[in-house]
């Protein structure tokens, strides 16, 4: 398979004829080449996405039209929805359950929500007896939109749909790691009707390439990103001579935070599901675990058994909860966090090795085992930095303030949980979390119309809703003098 840009409505290579590979995280071959873009590649997207702002008819259409094309794109995605997850699973080692189940599910969802958001949309207007206001949301103009490996498809697409939806022409930068399912959404936003230029994807790296060079270049308008923090600092830099528009959807380090009132089996479950879900590579993971003196033991217990049972293996069999991660370099990483955790002098409670179940090609596989760290402390690095793999951190706490305490030391502030059967503790917990998203006796719930974001150096700015609304339009004041 060969894996090329979109530009203009068609599917080309890179001018300086560049290419890399991507390998199956799951057994290490290699599934496609892909045309590496450069500052020219970047540079011709951005030229077409311009063109077809400035002169097409996409951000002209009225926006029942635009609704209806996005719905189009939507019906194809789930017909395509099998075929689609088995290349994201393929790519990038997410099991095939969570592709079907909640991946191409939300993709889908993400443009039907912003079609029936802008149908449903209205502007303001403000009378007075010598003048009439009215506020105009505007499309604002070529937004880049850079996404991370973690939920390639699912997470372009919580992009893509806002910024389509309000008008904009867009180009995407999938990461390099899981390019595929982006260039599958090209072709069926094309099939969908879309005309050419509104919709372009530029694949290859970030540093000193082609996302570096959209964070730069003079007609893109906005960037909306979703990755690391540090390269949240980097893209800030780099647009600022240019004075870009920023949204920034960062890394976190959230906590579960489990008192000893708990529904104790449905919080090991949910917490759980915290951590190893996409095996661990969820910027909403639960990754630090901080459970009340009471039942720390019993509930350690509990969590490290259900941890170890987990099944590890092939993605593509519906069966895996844990499927590898998606590159040997990340696999190192994570596994270096392994190592600093033991010598941090946390006790490993379970896993850390690779699984000794895997045959054949899956030995080359970038597999790790569920591993869950007990008694460690919050200013261990295993509980500061974002390891971002299967490998949870267990905290011990005493009292309502020393949880609160602990889950805000912390440089990060994406979301976490709260564990408890006591109302008013909920909520008293939940104020006190300095986090963009509190979930209350559950995780990773989520509703399209709310705010989502995060605190400190999680993020900058929200998008959901009227948020997403924000971010992507302009807006003007027309004044009628009466
Ligand atoms: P990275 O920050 O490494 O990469 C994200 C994207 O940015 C990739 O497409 C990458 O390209 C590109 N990129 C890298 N450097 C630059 C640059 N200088 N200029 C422009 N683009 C650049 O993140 P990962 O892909 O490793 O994803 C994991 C991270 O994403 C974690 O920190 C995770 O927490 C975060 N994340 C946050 C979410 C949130 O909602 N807050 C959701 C999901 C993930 P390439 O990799 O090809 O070089």
């Amino acid at each position: 398979m060969h894996v090329q840009h979109f530009i203009d409505g068609k599917f080309v290579d890179s001018l300086a004829g560049r290419r890399f590979e991507t390998v199956n995280p799951s057994t290490g071959q290699v599934i496609a080449t892909v045309a590496e873009g450069d500052a020219a590649d970047a540079d011709r997207a951005v030229q077409a996405a311009r063109m077809a702002f400035e002169s097409g008819p996409w951000p002209r259409m009225r926006a029942v039209e635009r609704a209806r094309v996005l719905h189009r794109i939507a019906d194809i995605i789930d017909r395509r929805k099998e075929e689609i997850a088995r290349w994201e699973s393929t790519d990038m080692g997410k099991p095939i359950r969570e592709a079907i189940g909640f991946d191409l599910p939300r993709v889908a969802l993400n443009f039907r929500f912003f079609a029936s958001f802008i149908e449903a949309d209205h502007d303001e207007a403000f009378n007075r007896a010598d003048a009439l206001f009215y506020v105009r949301r505007e499309p604002a103009g070529v937004a880049a939109l850079i996404t991370p490996w973690n939920f390639p498809l699912m997470l372009a697409s919580w992009k893509v749909a806002p910024a389509l939806a309000f008008g904009n022409t867009v180009v995407l930068k999938p990461a390099e790691q899981s390019p595929i399912t982006a260039s599958l959404l090209a072709e069926i936003v094309a099939g969908a009707g879309m005309p050419p230029g509104v919709f372009n994807v530029v694949h290859g790296f970030g540093p000193s390439a082609a996302g570096e060079a959209l964070t730069t270049h003079p007609f893109v308008h906005m960037v909306s990103f979703v990755g690391e923090s540090n390269t949240g600092r980097a893209i800030m830099k780099a647009g600022s001579a240019t004075l870009k528009r920023l949204s920034f959807e960062l890394g976190g380090k959230s906590a579960s935070v489990v008192f000893d009132d708990c529904d104790l089996e449905a919080t090991v479950a949910g917490t759980v599901d915290a951590i190893y879900r996409n095996n661990g590579e969820v910027c909403l993971a639960g990754s630090r675990l901080l459970v009340q003196r009471g039942i720390y033991d019993e509930f350690m217990e509990r969590f490290t058994d259900a941890a170890s049972r987990l099944r590890v293996g092939d993605p593509l069999d519906p069966e895996t909860q844990v499927g590898p991660l998606v590159s040997q370099e990340h696999l190192r990483k994570v596994r270096g966090y392994v190592e600093i955790g033991v010598e941090e002098g946390a006790a490993l409670l379970t896993g850390g090795k690779t699984p000794p179940v895997l045959a054949g090609g899956l030995s080359n596989g970038n597999f790790l085992q569920p591993t869950v760290f007990g008694n460690a402390k919050n200013d261990m690095r295993i509980a500061r930095e974002e390891i971002f793999g299967p490998v949870q951190v267990a905290i011990p706490f005493d009292t309502e303030e020393e949880a609160v305490a602990i889950a805000n030391d912390s440089p990060y502030g994406l979301a976490g949980s709260v564990w408890t059967q006591d109302l008013k503790r909920a909520h008293r917990v939940a104020a006190g979390i300095r986090t963009g998203t509190v979930w209350v006796n559950c995780w990773f719930v989520r509703d399209l119309r709310v705010p989502y974001g995060g605190y400190k150096d999680s993020g900058i700015g929200r998008e959901g809703g009227a948020w997403s609304r924000d971010f992507y339009t302009e807006t003007k004041t027309v004044v009628i003098g009466l």
